[in-house]
């Protein structure tokens, strides 16, 4: 289990040593062909700022040779945004009085065939955590009415216990995000006061149930935003070598998603003059804002970061971005990237005003994304490729 690996990495000594890491310290780990954790903290410290050319130019070119020109086109559907846990940063939670909304079999056929009519052959199922009416049963009948549509099937919702995975799986369920939002313990406290959401170890599990269910695929994450960006970043990568190393069939991806303004929370922030949002002070932070905040130079970095210490990781961004961002991040390490998104259920034809659980940054087509990735030169791809090649 993780959570042994976890509890020998203690957070401020992390934290100290990422902020210590010299330029020495950066440019022995780009002169290294496998790098390890000690050269990861360099790479992600403000010490590496002044190393973002050459990181982006080594990035791009580990992810040539082991993706080529691919870039994989997903798309997520929403099934439900009830809720009975409270998320601090979150549209659908369940303190927030809006209208709650579980798509019906009829009503999620009518999103297939809208996704379908976009060129899609791979979704990702979405919901909040409701077990008593978006539980197993619910996800199992879900899977029946999408299978038959689609080449491959994702997941991103409530933690289970490994013998739901195995069902889910034998449904035809490929793969399963689960992000830990943070590791800082006592701040996810903070962010988690109530529901199943707030046991920290549960959710911290999660990938080993996935990893014994014998999952093909797992996402991994966390919310940037809720606490240092580089301490959270170190224990994802700490957490998927563990992974990598534990469950070695599976394959992984890592999603980098900041907060994004949403009913009843988050207030945006002032912007930084690259283009990011400016950090808020510590002192000033009210539980609704973000504690920090990361600029979009800081986002490349950590992107290419991932590259230079895992070759085959897949890489994701998705319409929290913006267009600019996103256009520039295509050739630097990503490789799969969502368009046209929709972030409540029924948003694409059966209820268009239902609330949404964020607002999304890029609010272009997926012919557009697709036309956009194919003037950089790359391919957009409509489903997932282990699908492709299989
Ligand atoms: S983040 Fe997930 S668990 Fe938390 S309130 Fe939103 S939907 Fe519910």
């Amino acid at each position: 289990m993780f959570l042994k690996t976890f509890q020998q990495h203690e957070w401020t000594a992390i934290r100290r040593s990422i902020y210590n890491k010299t330029a020495a310290d950066v440019e022995r780990a780009l002169a290294r062909s496998h790098r390890d954790l000690e050269d990861f903290k360099a790479l992600i410290s403000p010490a590496a700022a002044p190393y973002l050319e050459t990181m982006a130019q080594i990035s791009h070119q580990l992810t040539l040779k082991r993706f080529g020109r691919a870039i994989q086109m997903y798309i997520p559907l929403y099934l439900s945004n009830e809720c009975q846990n409270i998320c601090t940063y979150c549209g659908f939670s369940y303190d927030n009085k809006i209208r709650r909304k579980t798509l019906n079999a009829g009503e999620l056929l009518r999103e297939v065939a809208a996704i379908r009519d976009m060129g899609y052959g791979h979704v990702l199922l979405v919901s909040g955590e409701a077990s008593q009416t978006v539980g197993t049963d619910y996800f199992i009948k879900a899977l029946q009415v999408v299978r038959p549509h689609f080449a491959n099937i994702s997941m991103e919702v409530q933690p289970l216990e490994q013998a739901d995975y195995e069902q889910l799986i034998q449904e035809g369920l490929y793969s399963v995000l689960v992000y830990q939002e943070t590791y800082h313990q006592e701040d996810y406290k903070l962010h988690h006061p109530k529901g199943k959401k707030s046991n920290f170890n549960h959710r911290l599990d999660t990938p080993d149930r996935l990893g014994r269910a014998g999952i093909h695929k797992m996402g991994l994450g966390v919310l940037i935003g809720l606490e240092d960006w580089r301490t959270d970043s170190f224990y994802t990568a700490l957490h998927l070598q563990y992974l990598e190393r534990t469950y070695w069939k599976t394959k992984y991806s890592i999603s980098f998603p900041r907060l994004r303004p949403h009913t009843g929370g988050v207030t945006p922030q002032a912007a930084s003059p690259d283009g990011g949002q400016a950090a808020v002070p510590e002192g000033e932070w009210t539980g609704l804002n973000p504690k920090v905040t990361m600029t979009d130079r800081e986002l490349i970095q950590l992107i290419c970061a991932y590259r230079l210490l895992d070759e085959e990781v897949e890489l994701s961004l998705s319409t929290r971005e913006s267009p600019v961002f996103r256009d520039h991040a295509i050739k630097l390490g990503i490789t799969s990237i969502s368009a046209g998104s929709r972030t409540n259920p029924g948003g694409y034809v059966v209820d268009p005003g239902s609330l949404e659980q964020f607002e999304i940054h890029d609010e272009r087509s997926p012919r557009a994304i697709a036309e956009m990735i194919k003037r950089q030169g790359y391919d957009p791809v409509w489903k997932d490729w282990d699908a492709v090649l299989q």
